[in-house]
């Protein structure tokens, strides 16, 4: 992949195609809504956490996003709490909220 690629996709996975736009943001590169009510209100534009602000994600990152979305759908559903949850999957809380928002394998 050419250096211009690389500036201006950020998406690891530009030289094979698989790059979707940013579910989290939906390709604006800009955290203005967040999933579950952490919303930055006031005017300060942080760039996606999820993108890093490049509007971009590779594929198998969307997938890790969409399967942490519908575990968290599930863990609601069951009217678990973040920390009950990761009790349960003897895992810390901090851990399973990364794997809910497709931050970790
Ligand atoms: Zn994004």
């Amino acid at each position: 992949m050419t250096q211009d690629q690389a500036t201006r996709q950020g998406c690891r996975q530009v030289e094979t195609g698989d790059c979707v736009t940013c579910p989290h943001c939906g390709g604006a590169g800009k955290s203005l809504a967040f999933w579950d009510g952490e919303a930055t209100h006031g005017g300060a534009e942080l760039a996606c956490p999820t993108c890093n602000g490049t509007g971009e994600v590779s594929l198998e990152h969307a997938r890790r996003i969409a399967e942490g979305w519908k575990r968290r759908q599930d863990r609601l559903a069951r009217g678990l709490t973040l920390a009950e949850e990761a009790r349960r999957l003897g895992i810390t809380p901090a851990a399973l909220s990364r794997i809910e928002r497709g931050r970790a394998l």
